[in-house]
């Protein structure tokens, strides 16, 4: 796409259309416009949207990475929570009959990326099994969070998620055991997905700059490795759970979540088992050693309350 044709995008042009319409960038939302061309071209170009494309994205402002995103995918989803800035990106987009505007919150009860958005994107994949639902989207900072690693446990799961965040939560998502980053967070993605850092994107990329550095993500789902694990929302809350107080042994966080099932002996027989210290904390395990632990203390809760009951 030409510079012209993202004219909408610029700096002068948004600083003076909110003028004309009498609106200033919400803090509370996270409005803060990706002014960089290029970086936006970047954003746009790692998704590698195509006609089989059904792409989601949440935040979409005035609409212009929407209109990149509408020509090419089979169909674009964008979400806006601003009544004001839905009605810009409805003007920008009145000629595209591939694009559904929503005006709402895209999650619901701040942690659930809302299903009625889910139904959207389903209905514009059902009879195409081609067809491949992305998440392309310059997120507000506020809900990255939830809407990523939600999305990971709904159905349908993104095949490809391309988004910009906040640096140290992208860094977070790719951290590896032992180091200050590694959290529940980064088993959580790293456990069903790849997770790479496209480009670190400077306060100066966007209007208004923010306080922090962004980064591009790309995050593409492995359903082997997704499969591998039983049931994965258990797991998830397990490791919740062991990094639950980040300084602790997880000894004592393993007590503390079988705290009726287990006495301090079985906990200290599942450590053994699996050749841990005593002192191990959660952030030195790797995903392997997570899961097997969830398997083996899952494995003796259930075998407790067999024996007892
Ligand atoms: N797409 C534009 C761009 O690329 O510059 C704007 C991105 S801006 C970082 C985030 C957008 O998300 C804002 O337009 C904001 O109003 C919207 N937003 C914030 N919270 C939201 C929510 N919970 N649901 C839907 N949209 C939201």
């Amino acid at each position: 796409m030409s510079d012209r044709q993202l004219s909408g995008q610029t700096l002068s042009y948004l600083s003076s259309k909110f003028r004309e319409v009498g609106i200033r960038p919400k803090t509370k939302y996270g409005q803060n416009f990706l002014i960089d061309l290029n970086l936006l071209r970047l954003l746009f170009s790692s998704a590698q949207v195509g006609p089989d494309d059904v792409v989601l994205e949440i935040g979409g402002g005035t609409g212009s990475l929407t209109t990149m995103l509408a020509g090419k995918a089979a169909h674009v989803i964008s979400v806006e929570i601003d009544d004001q800035l839905y009605q810009l990106a409805q003007e920008s987009l009145a000629n595209h009959n591939n694009v559904t505007l929503v005006r709402q919150d895209a999650l619901k009860n701040k942690n659930r990326v809302s299903p009625s958005i889910l139904e959207q994107v389903r209905s514009h994949l059902e009879g195409h099994p081609e067809r491949k639902f992305k998440l392309v989207s310059n997120l507000p900072y506020n809900v990255a969070t939830p809407i990523i690693s939600n999305l990971l446990t709904q159905e349908p799961l993104p095949h490809l998620m391309v988004v910009t965040i906040q640096r140290e939560l992208g860094e977070r998502m790719i951290a590896k055991p032992s180091t200050k980053d590694y959290s529940a967070l980064s088993i959580w993605m790293q456990c069903q997905t790849e997770v790479e850092i496209v480009r670190i994107l400077p306060p100066s990329a966007f209007w208004p700059q923010p306080k922090v550095e962004s980064a591009i993500v790309r995050i593409t789902l492995d359903p082997e490795k997704r499969a591998a694990i039983p049931d994965l929302a258990n797991f998830h809350e397990f490791v919740r759970s062991m990094f639950f107080h980040r300084r602790k042994f997880l000894r004592n966080e393993l007590l503390s979540l079988y705290k009726k099932k287990m006495s301090k002996d079985d906990v200290d027989d599942i450590l053994t088992t699996l050749e841990h210290p005593a002192t191990v904390r959660a952030e030195e395990l790797t995903i392997e050693q997570m899961l097997d632990l969830y398997q083996v203390a899952e494995a003796k809760a259930d075998q407790l309350a067999n024996s007892q009951g």
